[in-house]
């Protein structure tokens, strides 16, 4: 008797048990897939874990339906690194191989399938059911993988979608987690009327009273016939020295159309690579500290001020592991940083660079997981977000992690909850490769591990070319509020520079981390604050629609004319967000651009590109923008950046709020100056004694984070103790919070005081469903394995609860 343990895409069990014959047991490998019945009429594919012929179990074993691949697709590492992360993260392998694969490896019963547009399928290859298949979806935009099964009227169907999504003749549906549009490249070529040679010259006679209209056009000739690759706006406004009203006239009477290519699957076009640029005094004596650093340990933390050139010291270190063989992982910890890597990679590497991330088709990372698996020589530096660290690396030389502080290297939601840095730390041990964290703030945590000898430290202080860290300027708005020397939501000072920076042409940016026109709305009369009928929390109005809406869970309403408490009209806005500062300043600078950046602005599929297009471009006079403004986009000719309200950061309720801010704070103010002239950062606070926002002023890191130590280690949070969080969920609030209380109850009997909770959560109730925390603070010598398996344990006896059926438990390890 043979059987093999399978992990499937689902939260329920580690593995679960099939049979198989002796030749299948001989040919099957650790890593194949295979399409396996569950339950009563489900299908999935699952991965083969472990062949044995240890006794069956209780149960009685089902067999396999087929076996889906001929060598195994993923590699003994990567189960190693999932077990770890299961086991680390508190959930089941098969979540964890859910969140690892394209979804195109996991066909399974509840798979919907659609016709891929973008190529054309040649039917002469198709067999009998290929084509059956293939016509149902000429007929409908959709199935369903039940559906295809009554097409072809039997059971299995899991090979035929194989081959079909194979073939490119199918794509699979996705679901969608985050929003995110990747930045987007404009073209400009002729429109399809005038591309013949006499409408052509028709053309251009007609525009002899147009001449800067004509020049744009010789000029797009010209560059046509110079290069095969598409022109790019950009491009084509340099060269003939138009203006951006000019491209806009001739796409506008129709000569000229524009169109979008996502930047970072344009294919390398450049010829040869260009030399690694060499590296200063200050960049060598720390590249070569981090080699040195790499000889004693496996971990480096590189901490450099904005604009040191930490780029072109990762860049010098892949150079080194690409000519050892080795493999590199550049990790970002937004997609919409990925793109602006991209191209500077690809100057040095040419095509050895390929991206990966959740925003790709599922054809595209299928090709890249082959590739990678395949150790080809266009995979042999990825760039992508946390989930590339899923990829089946063949031989790992380097990690980078870049930006190693950001909070979204943190999955929320849904399991795995897994820290990118983290996890790619265990990735590399498992490689045995070296892994360089880098950061201009680094986070509490790694800057404790560097400085108690876990990682090497090394520093790059000043920033390249002598440019100067910009000037950061505290203004004191309740004083000036006193003084009578605010105008709206501006101080006197904030309105002299952005005057002075618009003077002389230069751009601004303004940050204000809220959107929408004004958090909340309140009734004078009597006091009362709209909220959302789902979710405990003020509803946020939207001017420009004049609609009242929730961040939390989308709902809306039309804005109210009379409160719905007392039913007078004394309804009032307050706080402001950035649509209400870009009203402001609309009025006071009539003549000038204004541009908002923001989610509600950033919907549409071009909206994020063009808004950044444009700020390249100098059509932004001034930018408003939640911390998407903040990111490390390099914009040469902002000399002013001005934070609109410090203290919403400050006193935001996490233990992590002032580490938080000091980043952010330095993140924006890294926006400023980046030539050679100064940046200048005004502050607006109604408290610029604010300890962190006087460390933000002075640039003072080493300070922030004796400070900040000290409060973690007194009030026992990480990096002195670790947290794990569990998080109860109900439409019922008496269940919700019985079993919560059940829950901590039954954890203080093992943990005592480092049991805080239940505690309900400042926005308590989101989507109808009402939740709370407990969390759990576990000493440095408190055995962690052991402290999960209580945890484990007690969630065994909670399920047993038969009252608590209905209560969702989510278990955060090392929560953000
Ligand atoms: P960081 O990653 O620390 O923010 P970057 O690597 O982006 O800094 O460097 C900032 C700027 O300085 C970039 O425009 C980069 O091209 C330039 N630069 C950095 N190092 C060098 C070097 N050795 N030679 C030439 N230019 C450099
Ligand atoms: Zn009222
Ligand atoms: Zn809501």
């Amino acid at each position: 008797m043979y059987f093999i343990d399978v992990i499937l895409p689902i939260p329920l069990k580690q593995s679960f048990t099939y049979s198989v014959n002796k030749d299948e047991a001989f040919f099957l490998q650790p890593g194949m897939r295979v399409a396996v019945p569950f339950g009563k009429s489900k299908i999935y594919t699952g991965i083969v874990y472990k062949i044995h012929s240890n006794d069956p179990p209780s149960y009685e074993t089902k067999s396999i339906d087929q076996i889906l691949d001929e060598a195994p697709i993923i590699t003994q590492i990567q189960l190693k690194h999932w077990e770890w992360m299961a086991n680390y993260y508190m959930c089941t392998l098969g979540e964890v191989v859910k969140a690892a694969l394209p979804s195109a490896y996991l066909l399974e019963s509840e798979t919907i399938i659609k016709l891929n547009t973008e190529t054309t399928a040649s039917e002469s290859t198709f067999t009998d059911d290929e084509f059956l298949v293939h016509e149902a979806l000429m007929n409908q935009s959709s199935l369903h993988i039940n559906d295809v099964r009554s097409i072809l009227d039997r059971k299995n169907v899991v090979s035929v979608t194989k081959t079909l999504f194979e073939k490119g003749v199918i794509t699979i549906e996705e679901e969608v987690f985050e929003q995110y549009t990747p930045k987007m490249k404009r073209y400009l070529k002729i429109a399809s009327a005038y591309t013949s040679e006499e409408n052509l010259r028709q053309l251009l006679d007609t525009m002899n009273r147009a001449p800067k209209q004509k020049e744009v056009l010789m000029t797009l000739f010209m560059l046509s016939s110079q290069q095969k690759k598409p022109i790019e706006s950009v491009q084509l406004q340099k060269q003939s020295g138009a203006t951006a009203a000019t491209l806009k006239a001739l796409i506008d009477k129709g000569v000229l159309e524009e169109f979008f290519q996502q930047q970072d699957r344009v294919r390398y076009q450049g010829e040869e690579n260009n030399p690694i640029k060499s590296l200063n005094k200050a960049q060598q004596d720390a590249f070569q500290q981090l080699q040195n650093s790499f000889e004693e340990k496996d971990i480096s933390l590189l901490h450099g001020v904005t604009s040191s050139g930490k780029t072109e010291l990762y860049v010098k270190s892949i150079k080194a592991m690409l000519e050892a063989g080795k493999q590199v992982l550049y990790m970002l910890p937004e997609i919409a940083l990925t793109t602006q890597l991209i191209s500077r990679l690809q100057n040095y590497f040419g095509e050895q660079v390929s991206v990966y991330h959740s925003k790709y088709s599922v054809n595209e990372r299928v090709e890249v997981w082959n590739n990678v698996l395949a150790n080809k020589p266009k995979a042999q530096i990825i760039i992508g977000a946390r989930s590339s660290l899923f990829l089946p690396f063949h031989s790992l030389g380097l990690v980078v992690v870049d930006e190693e502080h950001e909070p979204s290297f943190k999955q929320f939601n849904p399991a795995p909850r897994y820290h990118g840095r983290d996890a790619a730390i265990v990735l590399a041990n498992l490689h045995g490769a070296k892994t360089l964290l880098g950061s201009a703030t680094p986070s509490l945590e790694s800057y404790y591990n560097a400085l108690h000898g876990k990682y090497g430290l090394v520093f790059l202080k000043e920033r390249f070319g002598n440019v100067m860290m910009p000037e950061i300027e505290l203004v004191d708005v309740k004083e000036r509020h006193k003084k009578r020397l605010m105008t709206g939501h501006f101080s006197d000072r904030m309105l002299e520079e952005i005057n002075e920076a618009l003077a002389l042409e230069e751009q601004v940016i303004l940050f204000q981390n809220r959107r929408g026109f004004s958090p909340f709305v309140e009734c004078t009369t009597c006091g009362v604050a709209p909220q959302c009928p789902n979710c405990d929390v003020s509803l946020t109005y939207h001017q420009h629609k004049n609609q009242l809406r929730c961040h939390y869970c989308g709902y809306k309403m039309h804005m109210l004319v009379s409160c719905m408490a007392c039913g007078s009209e004394t309804l009032d806005t307050k706080g402001f967000g950035t649509e209400q500062i870009e009203t402001e300043l609309k009025v006071l600078y009539p003549d000038k651009t204004i541009a908002r950046m923001d989610q509600d602005t950033t919907k549409g599929k071009h909206a994020y590109a063009k808004l950044i297009e444009k700020l390249e471009n100098r059509e932004i006079d001034i930018l408003v923008g939640t911390q998407m403004v903040a990111k490390g986009l390099d914009f040469r000719n902002v000399t002013l950046v001005g934070v609109m309200n410090a203290d919403t950061l400050l006193n935001f309720p996490d233990f992590r709020a002032h580490e938080r801010s000091f980043q952010l704070l330095q993140q924006v103010s890294g926006r400023a100056g980046r030539t050679k002239k100064r940046g200048k950062v005004l502050i607006q606070t109604y408290n610029p004694l604010h300890q962190i926002l006087q460390q933000v002023s002075v640039n003072d890191f080493e300070e922030m984070y004796k400070q900040q130590a000290e409060d973690r280690y007194q009030f026992k949070y990480p990096p002195y103790f670790r947290t794990i969080k569990i998080t109860f969920r109900d439409r019922n609030f008496g269940k919700m919070q019985k079993a919560s209380s059940w829950f901590a109850q039954a954890l203080k009997i093992s943990f005592k005081e480092h049991v805080l909770g239940p505690e309900q959560p400042p926005v308590g109730r989101v989507r109808n469903q009402f939740i709370s925390n407990v969390l759990i603070k576990i000493p440095k010598q408190q055995s962690l394995a052991k402290t999960k398996a209580v945890i484990a344990k007690v969630q065994r006896s909670f399920l047993a609860v038969k009252e608590f059926s209905s209560v969702r438990v989510i278990i955060d390890v090392d929560p953000y």
